[in-house]
């Protein structure tokens, strides 16, 4: 700035000069003014010019005050290219990483429109980039279950479809909210898993079914046998009454599995209806007091009287039964147990509260698993097949509904089935 204002200083010493020598002052003066001020205009000229012609354009040469915005400019601009290089870099990067992953990618606008994808999503979904591009989701993968999961969210938990284009295929769809309500679709190939998982499944059924026929032979000749009890040596009366037993309890597992199976596989022949969950839960009470004959337990039922629950009957009686049936085993002689029916605005509950042997806050999340059981030894005395709890959770499940479990050791047990208020007629 000092060397232009001596600039300026010199223009307006040269035009006195030539002022004083010519005798019109004022003319010189103006007349240096105005070629002051046309050496600038013609200096952002310059600018203009330069910054309107290509980025690798040279830099326009130039002294003083010019010679300062030139250079800063250009430094400018150089920073912003190398700024803009590495951005490109790593958004090609993370493009390249995107495109070789084997699950499909798609991102999709506010409107619900294609906008991206990968091409692993070409494969998996059939997406094809001119056409696609733009339309929406739901006109290409039509699947109702699918539509209802993508416009209803809340994308909680993924959903399993087979393949709009290759129906063997089983895939997981994942989808996240970003930006302004667009969404990233992720997309998995699961049919290796899923084949896996239902091999696993028909195992299962087809070695309970089959187990059936010969627990049925058995237990049949060991009831022929025990009717004869006082033709039997007594040493074989208390093998034959131990095999009936063992029997019996084997019985209990493959009806159990075979519930699950059936659970598992949604292959139940009953429709859910409005179930008359009073009515059972006397029943179940009932049973209750029979089961634990020589306990001695009270058994208190409290129940809204009218409030009934949408489902399939025999799932709910099985779970419910579950609860009880464990509540006796679980309680000591003389023990109390209190079974309830109620429901607010949001939920209906059915609990089962006992003051039993509790149990340890470590095993509470673990209670649902099959055959988990914190006493092996007791379960197994009070004939538990170690399923139990795996039914209530799997018939819960079907019925939108989750077991909230509260237990102190030496306290008690409190077992909830929560479900939504959606449920409820009355
Ligand atoms: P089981 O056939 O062994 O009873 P469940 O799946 O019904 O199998 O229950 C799993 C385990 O949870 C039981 O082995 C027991 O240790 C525990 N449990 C279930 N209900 C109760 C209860 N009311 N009080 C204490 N422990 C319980």
């Amino acid at each position: 700035m000092k060397q232009e204002a001596l600039r300026l200083l010199s223009f307006l010493t040269a035009s006195a000069l030539l002022g004083w020598l010519t005798g019109h002052p004022g003319w010189a003066f103006a007349g240096g003014f105005l070629a002051y001020i046309v050496l600038h205009l013609r200096q952002l000229e310059r600018l203009q010019a330069w910054l309107k012609g290509s980025h690798d354009a040279d830099l326009p040469e130039s002294t003083g005050v010019w010679g300062e915005i030139f250079d800063s400019i250009h430094a400018l601009r150089r920073d912003e290219q190398r700024a803009k290089g590495s951005l490109l870099g790593i958004i090609e990067r993370a493009r390249a990483s995107v495109a070789a992953l084997k699950e499909a990618v798609v991102l999709i606008d506010d409107h619900g429109n294609l906008e991206w994808w990968n091409p692993a999503a070409e494969q998996l979904l059939g997406l094809q980039t001119v056409t696609d591009t733009g339309q929406p989701v739901t006109n290409l993968i039509r699947d109702p279950v699918f539509i209802r999961y993508f416009e209803q969210g809340p994308y909680e938990e993924s959903l399993l479809l087979p393949s709009p284009i290759h129906p063997a295929q089983q895939l997981q769809f994942n989808l996240t909210r970003f930006g302004r309500n667009d969404r990233l679709m992720i997309v998995t190939d699961i049919t290796r898993l899923h084949n896996l998982e239902q091999m696993r499944k028909d195992f299962v059924a087809n070695v309970s079914h089959e187990l059936r026929t010969p627990l049925t032979v058995l237990t049949g000749y060991l009831e022929t046998l025990l009717g004869q009890a006082d033709a039997l040596e007594p040493r074989w009366l208390r093998a034959l009454q131990q095999m009936d037993a063992q029997a019996a309890r084997m019985n209990n597992l493959v009806n159990d599995l075979l519930l699950l199976s059936r659970l598992e596989n949604d292959a139940r022949e009953q429709e859910p209806r409005p179930v008359n969950v009073p009515a059972l839960l006397a029943q179940l009470r009932s049973e209750a007091l029979a089961f634990g004959l020589e306990k001695w337990q009270t058994v208190t039922l409290d129940c809204e009287e009218g409030l009934r629950l949408v489902g399939r009957e025999d799932d709910l009686r099985s779970a419910f039964s579950n609860l009880v049936t464990n509540a006796v085993k679980y309680t000591q002689p003389t023990g109390s147990i209190r079974l309830r029916w109620w429901a607010d605005a949001e939920h209906v509950y059915f609990s089962v509260q006992d003051n039993g042997i509790g149990i340890d806050a470590q095993h509470i999340p673990r209670l649902t698993e099959r055959f988990y059981r914190t006493d092996v030894a007791r379960s197994s005395a009070t004939g538990g097949t170690g399923l139990g709890l795996a039914i209530v959770k799997h018939v819960l499940l079907d019925h939108r509904a989750r077991l909230d479990i509260q237990s102190a050791p030496g306290k008690g047990s409190t077992f909830t089935c929560v479900f939504p208020a959606a449920l409820a007629v009355r």
